[in-house]
């Protein structure tokens, strides 16, 4: 487990809503989100950024993938929703525990990575 905020909210030491659970990851609403829906999808096991990930964590990696699926529809938003990962703190990443960000619910512009 990582010292993380990530870390402690997987260890139930920072109190927190889980709004789907598995043997291998949580998903837990982004605190200060970016659009309507912004998930957070988080192994349990700490993998500090994705450049990070070797191959013994494919499994881990596509159960993750899976996972953010399943959120999605759970949420009722299967049509149309982006998956962001953030790597490094030159990209943006200010929490060194692997996450996949799901964000729906707004007009997304077409064929841009951003915006
Ligand atoms: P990243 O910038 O990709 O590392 O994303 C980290 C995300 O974690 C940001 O969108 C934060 O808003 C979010 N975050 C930080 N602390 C918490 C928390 N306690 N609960 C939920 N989300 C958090």
């Amino acid at each position: 487990m990582s010292d993380s905020i990530f870390g402690k909210i997987i260890s139930g030491e920072i109190p927190s809503e889980f709004l789907y659970e598995d043997e291998h990851c949580i998903a837990i609403n982004d605190i200060n989100p970016q659009a309507p829906v912004h998930v957070l999808v988080i192994p349990k096991r700490c993998i500090e950024k994705l450049s990070d990930a070797q191959d013994d964590d494919q499994a881990l990696l596509g159960h993750l993938m899976l996972a953010a699926g399943k959120v999605a529809r759970q949420l009722g938003v299967e049509e149309a929703f982006r998956l962001i990962v953030n790597n490094g703190a030159g990209a943006g990443q200010t929490v060194f525990h692997l996450h996949l960000h799901i964000i729906a619910g707004r007009q997304f512009a077409e064929g841009k990575m951003v915006g």
